[in-house]
């Protein structure tokens, strides 16, 4: 056997010739020392394969947030350039465009964050740094008020939350909102056409498992992608939509730490739903 790492990733077989040779004790020694050195040489170049998987990705994801992190620099850049020249010139400046400029500065500075904030999750996530800080938390509260800082963006789409009047949970509240966060941002990105997003978030009684469940109309997953979208950088579609991969694969992470799951399930009307599972309901 070809052994490595206690794997047999093979086998060295001797064939019978015509010869009339018989192996013997030597012979078998010599085969072991063949074989334990065919497995370093299969061994070593998956290794290097794999790394230099790891590296083709790693540079994918650092043209991409580069690009994810000029977008918005270059609107700021641009908004603010235009309200200096008006200043320089001693214009007066339009109420209304002055107002437009200011909302997209402001909305372009939040994306901004947004990404930082998940550079800086993912570096902590991959140092084992990433601590919860849980205390109790009515999580219908916390839903309702994601819910309402999404709810100006979007006229095309109709958020929907079912949820009991309260539901506590011992959780980190700042992370869980994120989550949220992210889940809505992701139906709604992905529901290009609009349509309704429903939140619904459930506690069996006398249960401490807590469900939420984020369902959006969009273009869904197709299958072959399904296993891997919570993989870091992974993303179901090449180009078209604004993002990195890390939304998805934070999320996952902070939910674990929570002791909880996230699946995705495909609803039979089309679109994407993502069901998370988390312990530590207080009835
Ligand atoms: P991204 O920054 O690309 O949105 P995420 O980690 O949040 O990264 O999601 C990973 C990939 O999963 C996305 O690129 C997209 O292909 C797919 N995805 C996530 N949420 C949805 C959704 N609600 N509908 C369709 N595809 C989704």
């Amino acid at each position: 056997p070809m052994k490595m790492r206690d794997e047999v990733i093979g086998v060295l077989q001797f064939a019978a010739t015509e010869s009339g040779y018989h192996y013997d004790e030597h012979d078998l020694s010599l085969a072991q020392d063949l074989a334990r050195r065919a497995a370093m040489a299969v061994d070593n170049a998956r290794l290097y394969s794999e790394a230099q998987q790891a590296i083709a990705i790693r540079e994918d994801f650092l043209s991409m947030a580069a690009h994810e992190l000029k977008t918005p620099v270059t609107s700021l850049r641009g908004f603010a350039q235009l309200l200096v020249r008006q200043l320089d010139l001693k214009r007066e400046i339009d109420p209304a465009r002055l107002r437009r400029a200011l909302d997209t500065i402001n909305q372009q500075s939040e994306r901004l964050l947004r990404l930082i904030v998940r550079l800086l999750d993912l570096s902590k996530i991959e140092a084992g740094k990433l601590v919860l800080e849980p205390e109790i938390t009515n999580l219908t509260t916390l839903i309702e008020r994601v819910v309402d800082g999404f709810s100006t963006g979007s006229d095309i789409h109709q958020l929907e939350v079912q949820a009991p009047q309260k539901l506590q949970a011992l959780v980190d509240p700042l992370r869980i909102e994120q989550v949220v966060t992210n889940l809505i941002d992701n139906a709604i990105k992905y529901s290009p056409e609009g349509g309704p997003i429903k939140i619904n978030l459930s506690q069996e009684t006398g249960q401490p498992n807590i469900r939420l469940l984020v369902k959006d109309h969009g273009i869904g997953i197709p299958p072959v992608h399904r296993e891997r979208i919570f993989e870091p950088f992974y993303q179901a579609q090449s180009r078209g939509f604004a993002g990195i991969g890390m939304g998805l694969y934070i999320t996952r992470q902070i939910i674990e730490l929570h002791g909880g799951k996230i699946e995705l399930e495909i609803p039979d009307e089309g679109g994407t739903c993502f069901v998370v599972t988390l312990p530590g309901g207080i009835n």
